[in-house]
């Protein structure tokens, strides 16, 4: 007998090799295995076993199998499978994705030794003859209940040592325990809430408990505004779900959220619930895999990578804010789109699927007008909670009445923070962009700093004084106080960032508790929980931050939110970029006045006549998805076509230009309802030393099987791809629906 193994390379090719008799039972498809590859042992996945191979080299054994039980239950696999044909991603590659980076599945929480003493026997005269077993037993003594040894290593060089001889003396007990790798610091406290459900959320909760019930595929469009109580209605149903002995699995768009819902959900179901995100230290998520795996763990609440979990039984799956761009994973390979994965495990799973929004995206409102989805609309605010009100402020016309163009903080936005300051409320201020300064300028040649391996504007860092490219990581740590171009000394750091933000309003109102949250004050995940906690408890009174805090977060004591520039992005020539402004906007607004406190909206733009501002700022959701829906419709962008895209890549712009073209015009298989776009440079042209183009396919969705045909057309050319383009000075990667065309 053979199998076909797959190993996470980025090829799609399979290797085979032969099943020793006493592996011969024990083999199945997704079991890892260990076996001979490129000259040393390496872990691959068996994917097919066959009686039979025509392969003429020589076939070598596997040498054993790591695992007693595959991985991934059945339906996972198929997920896997489907993943690898969708996205047009080798099986080895997605296996790659779907397991943690650095996953041991014999991880066992370390056991460490602890001390009590055993009775007050006098010990004094150890003072003389042993002074460090005197020293260890007095140190117990000074604590209450055991000591870990290790805390004696201050005291002496071999603790472990001195204490077996105490223990041999009769004067303590010495004994191990396990210790748990700290997941509580990633949770908000669990706080018990009374919940009495109004009558759009009984009736939304009844139907999708119907479902659940009936074990079968169904997806849910929830269309709750904000403050609606839809966090209220995921509770809701799992409880249900799990009375049935079924599992769930919610994912957040964002690790910000994950602190306070998971924190909602524990006070619930207690340590049924796991966190799982990027942000995991590696023992964290050993320990969450395993427990996972154990099936201890019934509800599982993250990013997007939680939709990989090995849970069994899933009853119900919840995306929560779906509409977000972060669901969309477009580096490293495979590119995927968590929503697309979700809806497709909840088929193979026979669950129930809730995308959950205030503004869903235009694919999922589609859906539901085609009656793709069933609809579950909360259209009001839960209790007596009312919905903001938005000031629009046109900072043009505030700079030229006040003097001050280019000021960041309006005399109205000043004016509220202050009130609310005085009622000891709270404030949050959204402003879309990290740093202190973007744009770093030199006054005598006008020459403006770039990344040297990108071509885009570096960021000044006032932490560290760094001077930074967003996105390469690439840093300098030192203020630049000389052009690198002309040797001038007149350098303007211009543009404001999330730091300069925080620097004005801190001495704007030196009394005032300000925090920040983005990328850069967030980086761990206790980290952002404890920015997020002293929020909700009151201790900060003002939070700025990125778009990391303007969803989904529930803090009732907040009632003023300001938008510091509502049109960041909004000139980004990407099909989506409107959509997108309108989302964050509105969800921002949403953050005010969520229970009986009326709460404002400041919002401060350059544009006020700008239609998705306009939209935006009247919260006004219907007329602006119908606009946007006739402009997608009239010029075949999503949601009414399929699209896919090719990027080539390489550090010689001709030669990547080049390739790209002989691949234009190798392309063939056309058909109706195709469009092809390019080849042309990317909106960013050079990324991390390599120069980019790109081709987007466009298949018109009203034509039937016009998915399935592109995907087709996309393989069948893929192949010339695979011989003519990858190689290591050029790389072609492949998107399929891409959510930006930038
Ligand atoms: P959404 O997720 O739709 O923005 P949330 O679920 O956060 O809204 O609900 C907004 C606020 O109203 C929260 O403080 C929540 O606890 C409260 N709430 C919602 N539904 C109920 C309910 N049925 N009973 C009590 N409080 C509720
Ligand atoms: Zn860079």
């Amino acid at each position: 007998m053979f199998v076909d193994i797959t190993f996470p390379i980025s090829s799609f090719k399979t290797f085979v090799y032969k099943i020793p008799i006493e592996l011969k039972s024990k083999i199945q498809i997704g079991i890892r295995v260990k076996v001979h590859f490129r000259n040393s042992e390496a872990d691959g996945f068996v994917i097919k076993i066959k009686e039979t191979t025509k392969y003429k080299g020589e076939v070598k054994p596997v040498l054993k199998i790591v695992d007693e039980k595959p991985l991934f239950s059945k339906s996972l696999w198929k997920l896997i499978v489907w993943m690898s044909n969708y996205y047009l991603s080798p099986i080895g590659q997605v296996i790659k994705l779907v397991l943690p980076s650095g996953l041991n599945t014999k991880y066992s929480p370390p056991k460490i030794w602890f001390i009590r003493k055993t009775s007050n026997k006098d010990y004094q005269n150890l003072k003389v003859k042993s002074p460090k077993q005197y020293l260890a037993r007095k140190k117990i003594d000074e604590c209450e209940g055991s000591v870990s040894v290790k805390t004696l290593s201050n005291f002496m060089s071999n603790p472990l040592k001195v204490c077996q001889e105490l223990q041999k003396k009769g004067f303590i007990h010495l004994f191990q325990k396990n210790v748990l790798p700290n997941t509580e610091d990633l949770f908000f406290p669990s706080i018990q809430k009374k919940i009495v459900f109004n009558k759009d959320q009984k009736k939304a909760i009844n139907k999708i408990n119907s479902s659940i019930l009936n074990k079968k595929y169904n997806s849910y469009l929830l269309h709750g505004v904000t403050g609606s109580g839809k966090t209220e209605i995921y509770i809701g149903t799992v409880r249900y779900c799990l009375e049935q002995n079924l599992n769930a699995i919610i994912l957040l768009p964002e690790i910000s959220l994950t602190p306070q819902i998971s924190g909602r959900f524990r006070s619930v179901f207690g340590d049924k619930v796991a966190l799982w995100h990027s942000k995991l230290s590696r023992t964290q998520r050993n320990y969450t895999w395993q427990r996972i795996f154990s099936g201890s763990i019934k509800v599982v609440i993250g990013a997007r990578s939680a939709i990989f979990s090995p849970i069994s039984s899933l009853g119900l799956i919840v995306v929560d804010e779906e509409q977000e761009s972060s669901f969309y994973q477009d580096s490293p390979s495979p590119c995927y789109h968590a929503r697309d994965v979700a809806i497709m495990r909840a088929k193979i799973d026979n669950a129930t699927i809730v995308l959950s929004s205030a503004t869903p995206s235009l694919e999922s409102y589609y859906n539901y007008l085609k009656g793709k989805f069933q609809y579950i609309s909360l259209p009001k605010r839960y209790g007596s909670a009312k919905y903001p009100k938005v000031h629009v402020v046109d900072m043009i016309s505030e700079g030229e009445d006040s003097g001050k163009a280019g000021m960041v903080f309006s005399g109205l936005l000043q004016d509220k923070i202050e009130q609310r300051l005085k009622n000891n409320e709270q404030i949050i201020i959204l402003h879309n962009r990290r740093g202190y300064s973007p744009i770093i300028k030199c006054l005598d040649c006008g020459n403006i700093l770039m990344c040297p391996r990108c071509r885009v504007f570096l960021t000044y860092h006032n932490q560290g004084e760094k001077v930074t490219c967003h996105f390469c990581g690439f840093y300098e740590v030192k203020k630049k106080d000389q052009c690198s171009e002309c040797g001038g000394d007149k350098i303007l750091f211009s543009g404001t960032g999330t730091q300069r933000v925080e620097e004005i309003l801190t001495e704007m109102f030196p009394n005032a508790s300000v925090k920040r949250l983005d990328l850069d004050t967030g980086k761990k995940g206790e980290g952002i929980t404890k920015i997020l906690s002293e929020f909700s408890d009151g201790a900060v009174d003002i939070l700025i931050g990125t778009q990391m805090i303007a969803k989904g977060l529930d803090f009732p004591n907040a009632t003023l939110v300001g938008i510091v520039n509502a049109d960041i992005g909004l000139h980004l020539p990407d099909f989506r970029s409107g959509e997108k402004i309108f989302q964050l906007i509105y969800q921002a607004s949403g953050r005010a006045g969520r229970e009986n406190k009326l709460g404002e909206v400041v919002l401060q733009t350059y544009m006020p006549d700008n239609p998705v501002i306009k939209y935006a700022s009247e919260l006004d959701i219907k007329n602006f998805y119908e606009s946007i829906l006739s402009e997608r419709k009239e010029l075949n962008y999503p949601p009414y076509s399929w699209l896919a895209k090719i990027e080539f890549s390489g550090n010689n712009y001709n030669g990547v230009e080049k390739k790209t073209k002989e691949f234009f015009s190798s392309i063939s298989g056309f058909y109706e309802g195709l469009e092809i776009l390019g080849p042309t440079p990317c909106y960013l042209e050079k990324l991390k030393n390599n120069y980019r183009f790109q081709i987007v396919f466009k298949s018109d969705k009203t034509i039937d099987f016009n998915s399935a045909l592109l995907h087709r057309f996309i393989i069948n050319n893929y192949k010339n791809l695979q011989t003519g383009v990858n190689s290591s000075a050029y790389r072609a990667k492949i998107f399929f629906d891409p959510l930006s065309l930038i």
